[in-house]
């Protein structure tokens, strides 16, 4: 995969084909670069995942979009496969909570990311251990060695404690990455035979082991096959370190009983799919929103740089947020600066 076009400076590798990696990829296409993004999942989208179940797929990572910001609303907008999801949101008890205008991609989460993606050479399966700027452009080998090319910028688009390994170029972007705090949670995809009974389409607050129960099977324009309905349920950060290392077949009965307790109609579940995200929210008070280095021509941009220089947790805008001001710094943009901690606002 060696490539000739490093010397012009626009054969750029993105590690990550996550949202950030998505939406930096999509920017740099859009002003004519060539870029391979590797990922060392199977699909795309990171924490916005989808994973088949049964005849059925389910969101695994983040369930939907949420924001206040009127910036990041206008280019969830313009996105051809989100759609509004007017969702019945309540507590735990029933009682109805507020409501944010939700998002979501048609007809799962990952397509938002597959299309960002589009023109861009997209390598799965390959987990990437080491990159290193040498005279012909910086080099990229996967975790056997193996060399997968050298290009003109390498951009390390991954959760933090994935980035810190492969930042030992750049030792204060290594720092900045193995500082910040992970939390882990563990989701479960459940197929029910029989409905559930109940109203809500999301229920969230506080209770001892859950976090969030989103109907995904009630999303607009998911087709589901054979069952009644599909639900994700989601443990909360404090019991999901907890149980950190539990079996994760124990992990399934205890999330089902939970949800099970929140229904009178006993539960005909079919199919179930576990995952632990190890890294799923991240925490750090960075007042970074991107890393850049001309020296070794290496940047990495993802949630974990929101910039805002506070104790805060990651999401999924603060990851299209880094992404586009790392496109800003390196083509410049529509983007223009809005405080002096690099809040961009980008038009769509
Ligand atoms: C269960 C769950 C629920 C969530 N709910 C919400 C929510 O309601 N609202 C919200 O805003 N946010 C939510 N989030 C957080 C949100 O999903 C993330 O903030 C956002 O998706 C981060 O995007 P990213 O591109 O920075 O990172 P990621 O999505 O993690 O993408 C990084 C990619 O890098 C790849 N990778 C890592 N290391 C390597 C390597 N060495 N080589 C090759 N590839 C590698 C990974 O496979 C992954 O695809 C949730 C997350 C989870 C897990």
């Amino acid at each position: 995969m060696h490539s000739t076009d490093n010397t012009r400076g626009r054969n750029i590798a993105v590690i990550g084909a996550g949202l950030a990696g998505a939406v930096f990829t999509h920017r740099l296409l859009s002003s004519g670069y060539n870029v391979t993004v590797f990922d060392k999942s199977r699909g795309t989208g990171g924490r916005h995942a989808s994973s088949r179940i049964g005849n059925n797929s389910a969101d695994l990572g983040s369930p939907y979009f949420d924001t206040a910001a009127p910036e990041f609303r206008a280019w969830l907008s313009a996105q051809p496969e989100l759609t509004d999801w007017q969702a019945v949101i309540t507590d735990f008890d029933g009682l109805a909570a507020e409501s944010l205008r939700l998002y979501t991609a048609t007809p799962s989460q990952s397509a938002l990311t597959r299309s960002l993606l589009r023109g861009a050479t997209l390598v799965t399966s390959t987990r990437i251990k080491d990159i290193w700027p040498e005279a012909d452009g910086v080099i990229v080998r996967d975790e056997e060695g193996k060399v997968m090319g050298h290009f003109s910028k390498v951009i390390v688009a991954t959760p933090a404690p994935q980035a810190a390994p492969l930042l030992e170029a750049n030792p204060s972007f290594a720092r900045k990455a193995a500082s910040v705090q992970t939390r882990a949670s563990w989701i479960l995809i459940i197929t029910l035979n029989q409905p559930s009974g109940l109203a809500a389409d999301v229920l969230q607050g506080k209770h001892p082991v859950l976090a969030r129960a989103i109907k995904d099977s009630a999303k607009p324009a998911r087709y589901v096959s054979q069952r009644a309905e599909v639900w994700a349920l989601e443990a909360n950060s404090e019991w999901s370190e907890l149980n950190i290392d539990s079996d994760p077949g124990t992990v399934s009965k205890t999330l089902t009983g939970a949800f099970q307790a929140l229904t009178d109609t006993p539960l005909e579940v079919a199919e179930t799919r576990i995952h632990r995200w190890l890294y799923a929210r991240q925490r750090s008070d960075t007042n970074n929103t991107h890393l850049w280095s001309d020296m070794t021509g290496i940047g990495v941009c993802g949630d974990w740089l929101h910039g805002t220089g506070e104790l805060t947790i990651a999401d999924s805008e603060s990851a299209w947020r880094s992404a586009n001001a790392l496109a800003d710094h390196l083509i410049g943009g529509n983007c223009r600066q809005l405080s002096p901690n690099n809040i961009v606002s980008c038009a769509p």
